[in-house]
Order: structure tokens, then C-alpha cells, then sequence
């Protein structure tokens, strides 16, 4: 008799990119006869983070972005753009849609099952993977896993490590301080304190807004200098009497440390924990999308999994630049100030997409000082 708990695919973790896989899967034919598995250690309906990404107009997204902007501001000290962002649009899909929406879809899969189970380890056995519950224990030919893996000391110092960390605060304001019409991408226009800091604002009114304090840097802060510095920018902007209507917070690793060294010939990292996320943006959601399409096509080569490439040269870029923001990281405002001052918004979406070309890029480089990057290279080669 079958094993019940035998599987074709294993996916650890049912958050963004697991979902993802497992709805690439559901809709392509190629897999209508074979048994997935998604194990979740909390079933997620909660709204326990928004995505935000760019992309063009009309998407498979549409029906459940809960809001679309066409302008951007950017904004430092002593520069700020206005930025167009046609061809692409700026959207903000909020968790608990995402996990409704995923959840649904997947039920009606009939090959595809999802259980509640907190992941202990897996092991590949080479013809088959292992994978230890906290119930029970499965088997599968392959196994994904969007469970961030352990990071070694040594390896950190390879690959330095910054963070995206944030806290941002869904306000409604007594007055209409907001552009409905313009999120703020990045506001640089406060104490850098050494680092790289900066105000994110989603509006949503005149006087309803996400507003986020990020930071691009190795260290995290105390909870309440976030909570100051969201304080701050509302009243330099005179918002009057203000209302939390809600909090989100979250921390993205920034780096390029090769994730995908820990996959085996039957497991892969994916997501955040498989070098999913842009090192240089924290940007996760388009990338992870394209790289689950990426690595379908890959598992229809039936070669073994850690046989996959990853490393590209935006791979090598986002190395350079986060080893350039690591050791200067007080000059990530005026990085970002001159990328945005001397390009295209078309461009820099393009070039953050991974979609340039070489001359493209050039032009992208040039725009930074170059003695930091040199050296950075050099550092690098030898
Ligand atoms: C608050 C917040 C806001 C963000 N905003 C943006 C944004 O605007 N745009 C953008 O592009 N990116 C954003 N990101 C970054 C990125 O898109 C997300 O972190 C994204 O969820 C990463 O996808 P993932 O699949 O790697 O991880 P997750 O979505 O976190 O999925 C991992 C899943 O694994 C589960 N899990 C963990 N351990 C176990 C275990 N032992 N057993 C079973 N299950 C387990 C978790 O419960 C989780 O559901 C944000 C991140 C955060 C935290």
C-alpha cells in the first residue's frame, strides 16, 4: 500500500515564496499527477506584513492590490524627485489578502495538501529527503524550504551582513498632510547618525498613511527610536492629533552570502533563507516570483537541485554595493541621491529587476563615486 505520508514535493514554510511554488505548480500540468506537501508551523490569515513592489499595469495581482500609485517622490537633504513611474506602477498588497487568496486557490488543488506542522530538520538520504515534524515525519523525492538557514560567523565576515529593519505605524492625522496620489520611496531628509536612515510613506488619504522608519545598517535600535523617529516626522509635518491604527515591523536581511551553498541534490532553500530577497533593496515579492518560475523550469531538467545556478552579475553588483554601504554606511543617502539623480526612474526599476544590459548598467555605475566602488573591487579580486 502507498505510503500516506510519501510525497513528490515537500514544501517547508507557506509564507510568501512557498505559496508562490506551490501555485506554479498547481497550475501547470506537469504536476497534476504529483503529490505536494506544505508543511506551515502557523496557519498565516493575519495582516502580518504589506508588499510593496513595482511592476507594470495589469497583473495576475489586480484583484486583490489594495492600492496603486503612478508617482513617486524621492527626497534627501538637499535633492528631491518627483518621479513618473510609467511604465510601471507602484502597488501594496496587504498579507492577509495574499494568504486568503493563496489559501483558496490551493484548496481547490486536489494533489496539493497543506498541514499545520512545525518543521524540526530535514535530511537528504540521497534517493529520498526526510523531513522531522513535531508530529510526525515525512518522505519526498525533493524538499524546498523557505526556513532560514543558520549562518555561520566566518561567513558573515565573507558576505558582509546589513539589515532592512523597520517600524512603521498605519496613522490616520487630524490634518491632510499626505499626497494620496504619491508614496515616498525614500525620505532621507533627517539625522543620518551614521547610518542609512530614512522615512518610507504608503498614503492611502490626505490623512491616512503606512509610515515606516527604515534603516539600512548591521545594528538593530531600541523599539522606542523607531516610534521617535516616526513621531518626529509627523510633527515636523504638522499632522495634529494622530491615530495608530495599526503597527507592522520586520527586519530583511540585506546580503549576498550564498544561501544556496546549503542545498543538496534533492533540497533547496528559497525565499529570504535561498538568496531570494535583492541584497541591495530588501525587496523580495517580483524576485521571488521569478525565481519559483525559475527554478520549475530547473526541476523539469530532473538535474539534482544544488546543480542549479543562482550567482549572476547583479549577484556580483549588490556585493559591491553592500560592501561599499557596510564600511561607509553613512553614505547610503547620498548613494541613493546620486542613482536617482543622474537616471531614469525606467532605468532604475529596470536595473533593480535585474533586467538591464550591460551598457545599461554601465551608465547606472558611472553615476556613483567611482574611487568607493574601485576599491571595493579591488578588495574583492585580490
Ligand atoms: C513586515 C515586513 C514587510 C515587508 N515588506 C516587503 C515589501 O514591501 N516588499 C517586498 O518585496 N518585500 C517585503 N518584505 C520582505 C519579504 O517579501 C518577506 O519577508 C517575505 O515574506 C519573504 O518570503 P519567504 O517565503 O522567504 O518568508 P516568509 O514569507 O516569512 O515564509 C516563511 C514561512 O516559513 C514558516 N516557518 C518558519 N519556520 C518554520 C518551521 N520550523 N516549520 C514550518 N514552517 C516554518 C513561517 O511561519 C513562514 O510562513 C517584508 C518583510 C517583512 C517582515
Amino acid at each position: 500500500m502507498e505510503n500516506q505520508n510519501n510525497y513528490d514535493f515537500i514544501i517547508c514554510g507557506g509564507g510568501l515564496s512557498g505559496l508562490i511554488l506551490a501555485q506554479i505548480f498547481g497550475n501547470d500540468p506537469y504536476f497534476e499527477n504529483k503529490k505536494v506537501l506544505i508543511l506551515e508551523k502557523e496557519i498565516k490569515s493575519q495582516n502580518d506584513r504589506t508588499w510593496s513592489f513595482w511592476e507594470e499595469k495589469n497583473s495576475a495581482w489586480d484583484s486583490i492590490t489594495y492600492k496603486v500609485w503612478n508617482t513617486a517622490e524621492f527626497k534627501a537633504a538637499h535633492f528631491s524627485k518627483k518621479i513618473d513611474l510609467n511604465p510601471f506602477q507602484y502597488k501594496m498588497i496587504r498579507g492577509e489578502d495574499f494568504y486568503k487568496k493563496l489559501h483558496e486557490n490551493l484548496e481547490k488543488i486536489s494533489n496539493i495538501t497543506f498541514l499545520k506542522e512545525k518543521v524540526i530538520s530535514i535530511e537528504d538520504k540521497g534517493k529520498e529527503v526526510r523531513v522531522f515534524g513535531e508530529k510526525k515525519s515525512y518522505l519526498a523525492k525533493k524538499v524546498f524550504t523557505s526556513i532560514p538557514p543558520s549562518v555561520q560567523l566566518h561567513e558573515k565576515e565573507k558576505y558582509p551582513l546589513l539589515h532592512q529593519h523597520f517600524v512603521g505605524w498605519f496613522v490616520k492625522t487630524e490634518n491632510p498632510i499626505f499626497d494620496p496620489e504619491t508614496p515616498q520611496i525614500m525620505d532621507f531628509d533627517l539625522p543620518q547618525k551614521g547610518n542609512t536612515r530614512f522615512i518610507y510613506v504608503l498614503p492611502f488619504s490626505k490623512n491616512k498613511a503606512l509610515i515606516e522608519f527604515t534603516l539600512f545598517s548591521a545594528n538593530f535600535l531600541e523599539d522606542n527610536e523607531y516610534e521617535d523617529a516616526i513621531e518626529e516626522y509627523l510633527n515636523r509635518k504638522n499632522a495634529g492629533k494622530v491615530v495608530v491604527q495599526d503597527r507592522e515591523q520586520g527586519s530583511i536581511p540585506m546580503t549576498s552570502y550564498p544561501f544556496w551553498n546549503k542545498n543538496t541534490p534533492n533540497t533547496m532553500h528559497i525565499g529570504t533563507a535561498g538568496g531570494w530577497t535583492k541584497s541591495s533593496t530588501g525587496y523580495t515579492f517580483q524576485k521571488t516570483i521569478r525565481k519559483a518560475k525559475e527554478t520549475v523550469s530547473f526541476l523539469k531538467t530532473r538535474k539534482p537541485l544544488d546543480q542549479m545556478k543562482h550567482k549572476n552579475r547583479f549577484w556580483f553588483y549588490d556585493l559591491l554595493f553592500l560592501d561599499v554601504l557596510s564600511k561607509h554606511n553613512e553614505k547610503g543617502h547620498l548613494l541613493f541621491s546620486l542613482m536617482f539623480k543622474k537616471n531614469s526612474p525606467e532605468l532604475i526599476f529596470k536595473f533593480l529587476d535585474e533586467q538591464t544590459t550591460f551598457r545599461e548598467e554601465i551608465k547606472i555605475m558611472l553615476s556613483f563615486p567611482t574611487g568607493l566602488f574601485i576599491n571595493a573591487l579591488w578588495k574583492r579580486i585580490f
